[in-house]
């Protein structure tokens, strides 16, 4: 299976996988249908699947369009999204599976960004290689989404499952906002030495236009504050012990960055 990364809009990501020899694609949360039809006529590859994380309108906008062009693909999503992504036909719960080109996703409930996210893992197919992570908007390189329709219990515990996934799993998430994240991060925990050696990482890379995504999940592990609510140098700055409390208290700040 290749992965192929696609911006849209101002700083989304939909990404196309793909399986050569089959000629198949499917496609994660494509926000529109126009660069992804051109992608797949250029590989010449026939689209089987949606896989959708949530309802926004920047992860399911080019459902119907797509949906036009190949009728018989299949369209999927969270199963607390009934009625809210388009043409959606499979209802995904935590522990469903999910297959293409002969790899199985296993599926997430990861609510806290909404209440439906779900996100697709694709454990490694040999030992050695990389996990695939397509979690949405629910964490990015170097930070995560805003809580619209969740608790900061609820994303602790969704983070959680993604914390617990392999380190040498790549991170795809959906938007390119890595540098923000990290300029946030550095003013909540500015002693990191990793930290501060991936921000300026990062830093040279957006100044030349490349793409910080995917990201490592081991890096996000010593990086990303939030996923670091047990970190003592995090619940020293937040002056908090209990997980959703850091993890609110510094969510509540970046929204305000
Ligand atoms: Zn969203």
């Amino acid at each position: 299976m290749q992965i192929e990364r696609i911006p849209v809009l101002s700083d989304n990501y939909v990404f196309l996988l793909f399986d050569e020899q089959q000629k198949i694609a499917a496609v994660v949360d494509p926000a529109v249908a126009k660069p992804i039809l051109q992608r797949l006529q250029a590989l010449e590859l026939d689209l089987v699947a949606i896989f959708n994380t949530h309802h926004h309108s920047d992860h399911v906008g080019g459902n119907r369009q797509l949906l036009r062009h190949f009728p018989n693909i299949c369209v999927y999503g969270g199963v607390k999204d009934q009625g809210r992504i388009p043409e959606q036909q499979v209802f995904l719960q935590e522990g469903d599976t999910v297959e293409f080109a002969g790899r199985k996703a296993q599926v997430f409930f990861v609510p806290g960004h909404t209440r439906a996210h779900i996100a697709y893992y694709f454990p490694p197919a040999t030992s050695g290689e990389t996990g695939e992570l397509f979690c949405g908007d629910t964490l990015f390189a170097g930070g995560c989404g805003r809580l619209f329709e969740g608790t900061p219990s609820q994303m602790v515990n969704s983070l959680n499952k993604i914390r617990a996934l392999p380190d040498n799993t790549r991170v795809w998430c959906a938007h390119e906002y890595t540098l923000n994240n990290l300029k946030f991060a550095l003013t909540v925990e500015a002693g990191n030495n990793i930290l501060q050696t991936r921000y300026q990482e990062v830093k040279e890379k957006r100044d030349h236009n490349i793409a910080t995504v995917p990201s490592m999940l081991g890096v996000e592990k010593q990086t990303n504050p939030f996923l670091r609510w047990d970190a003592p140098s995090l619940q020293a700055f937040t002056n908090q012990k209990d997980p959703a409390r850091v993890f609110g208290k510094l969510r509540g700040m970046k929204d305000l960055f």
